[in-house]
């Protein structure tokens, strides 16, 4: 009766449960990141031929600002788009 060892199964995980990446979304054509650690934010652009596909990054003051108009200052600028 010493015996420590619980030997009943564990309950598994239910993965299935997990939302995995399915069809990728066509409507993702940049990524904002905001680093609230190092306080900065950049702008990563995916669309294909894009010149410039990292703006930033900004730091603390400049970071609200940037996140409010990068993207579209961005698809202004390199890809000739008014939103
Ligand atoms: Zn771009």
């Amino acid at each position: 009766m010493a015996d420590a060892t619980d030997t009943r199964p564990l309950a598994a995980p239910r993965a299935r449960d997990t939302p995995g990446p399915t069809a990728a979304p066509q409507q993702i054509d940049g990524l904002l990141v905001v680093d609230f650690d190092n306080r900065r934010a950049r702008y990563d652009c995916y669309r294909t031929g894009c010149p410039q596909r990292r703006e930033g990054p900004v730091h603390d003051g400049g970071i609200p600002e940037f996140v409010r108009t990068i993207k579209t200052e961005h698809l202004a600028r390199y890809h000739g788009e008014q939103r």
